[in-house]
């Protein structure tokens, strides 16, 4: 059972001194706690303190096992050549291959690939699939390419990293600023270059046509609304009665949208980074996400015949609702932002959405936050069945990856339930520590070569 008000303090996180593990000093890591990879670490340490997590294995989980970092040209459509910098950041493979989506992105930089990767070791380990924590990116705005130049990036990215990624090593899978199409690209490319076998199997999210698992692309979206059905109802809530905004309405943000209008709730708000829009009696989002698709964001929505009105960044955050949707980017609520927020509970379906002290500052006032590793993970669960499917020349039906998905997210929500109420921390504590119990476990039985 979840905290009711009664019990809110309870779900505080004890005032500990940030980054106080001495597992920073042995490894030379520096305090800074603007650094998003550190913040993230910092957590997952205090987690393993609390579990009691053998020391060797806190340093092996500190940093990740391999940087790769790469420098590639590609001829654009003017006829000029432009250098690419690449990143993929392989942080654990003790459940299994490494797994984890590919950015495309203007701000890609190799702290916040690093940080990704370790929030994928500690999702796949929550939702007990054998796979372990991986993330790329390219440093690029897809948004200023044509399709033509994004291909030849993915392309040539996929040829440079080619000999350290794998079916049985390191399987990528889309994230921000990319979709099933350079997916698909970058299998074709796998295809053409690799001797390996079950080569498909290299990259996950693919379209459904080629190698795809149908239900993968609305997977981390129903994974947000799967542990909500879960976690509502002990907050006295059901999803006929409830109220959410969403913030980022991309793939997940828009399929957490129109799933959460589905079950009978209302979206009162939505917004992008070209805008946003508010209906207090619930917006049309099937409307939206079609307005979304063709104008490639949310501003205008209001001019449409669809009873939405603009809304400022401000008014957005302050929409009085039940529950909260960060499906942006990182580190988007500030401790301004969360001051403006007004609502009971936060589904983290983004990674990492909130600065610490914007986390701090909701937790002070009892708002519950449920942490990206527990809410996000449903993505890389179902490009986990995508994986088994292409191995096995299967193609599962809609019904059977749902049901899957559901069975995979509703564990790892109990899980995470029992390991707050056992040991009396946060929700966030919480799910790192059902996270670390499994690897810790099975390093434990592997112990350590040589
Ligand atoms: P996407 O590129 O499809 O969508 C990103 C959304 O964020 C867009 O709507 C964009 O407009 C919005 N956005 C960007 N900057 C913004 C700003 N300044 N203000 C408001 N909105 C802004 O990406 P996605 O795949 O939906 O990923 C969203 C988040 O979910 C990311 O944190 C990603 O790492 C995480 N995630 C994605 C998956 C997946 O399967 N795609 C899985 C797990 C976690």
């Amino acid at each position: 059972m979840m905290s009711t008000s009664t019990d809110k303090a309870s779900i505080v996180a004890p005032t500990r001194e940030l980054m106080a593990s001495t597992v920073f000093d042995e490894l030379g890591m520096e305090r800074d706690s603007d650094n998003l990879y550190l913040q993230i670490i910092d957590s997952m340490l205090h987690a393993a303190e609390i579990l009691e997590v053998p020391r060797h294995i806190q340093l092996i989980l500190a940093q990740p096992k391999n940087e790769i970092m790469v420098h590639f040209p590609v001829l654009m459509d003017n006829g000029h050549y432009a250098l690419f910098k690449g990143y993929r950041v392989q942080h654990n493979n003790a459940l299994g291959p490494y797994k984890g989506g590919l950015r495309f992105h203007p701000h890609v930089g190799l702290d916040d690939v690093k940080a990704l990767s370790a929030l994928m070791t500690m999702k796949c380990s929550l939702v007990r699939i054998p796979m372990g924590g991986g993330k790329g990116g390219i440093k690029c705005d897809p948004r200023a390419m044509s399709q033509n130049e994004l291909m030849r990036v993915t392309r040539r990215f996929v040829s440079a990293i080619a000999a350290q990624i794998g079916p049985d090593r390191d399987i990528p899978a889309p994230d921000v600023g990319t979709n099933a199409q350079v997916m698909a690209w970058f299998a074709d490319t796998y295809m053409q270059i690799s001797d390996k076998q079950n080569k498909m199997a290299v990259v996950t999210g693919k379209p459904v046509e080629f190698g795809g698992s149908l239900g993968r692309e609305k997977a981390t979206g129903q994974g947000v609304i799967d542990v909500l059905a879960e976690i509502l109802p002990d907050i006295g809530l059901a999803f006929k009665d409830a109220t959410c905004s969403v913030l980022g309405f991309g793939n997940v943000g828009s399929w957490a949208a129109k799933l959460f209008a589905e079950r009978g709730g209302k979206v009162r708000a939505a917004m992008d980074h070209t805008g946003g829009v508010y209906n207090p009696d619930g917006l049309d989002v099937l409307a939206l996400d079609e307005y979304v698709r063709e104008h490639r964001g949310i501003a205008g929505f209001e001019k449409t015949r669809h009873g939405a009105e603009a809304i400022s960044e401000e008014d957005f955050y302050r929409v009085p609702v039940d529950v909260f949707i960060p499906a942006a980017l990182e580190q988007m609520i500030t401790e301004e932002k969360a001051s403006w927020l007004d609502c009971k509970l936060i589904a983290e379906a983004a990674n990492a959405p909130m600065t610490p002290p914007g986390e701090r500052a909701l937790m002070a006032r009892g708002v519950e936050i449920l942490p990206a590793i527990l809410c996000s993970a449903g993505g890389v669960t179902v490009s986990y069945f995508e994986w088994v499917q292409n191995r096995t020349n299967q193609s599962w039906d809609l019904e059977k990856v749902d049901d899957e998905l559901n069975r995979h997210m509703v564990l790892a929500a109990r899980r995470t339930q029992l390991a707050r109420h056992r040991f009396g921390v946060d929700m966030r504590t919480a799910a790192y520590i059902a996270a670390l119990e499994q690897i810790a476990q099975v390093y434990q039985l592997r112990g350590i070569f040589p």
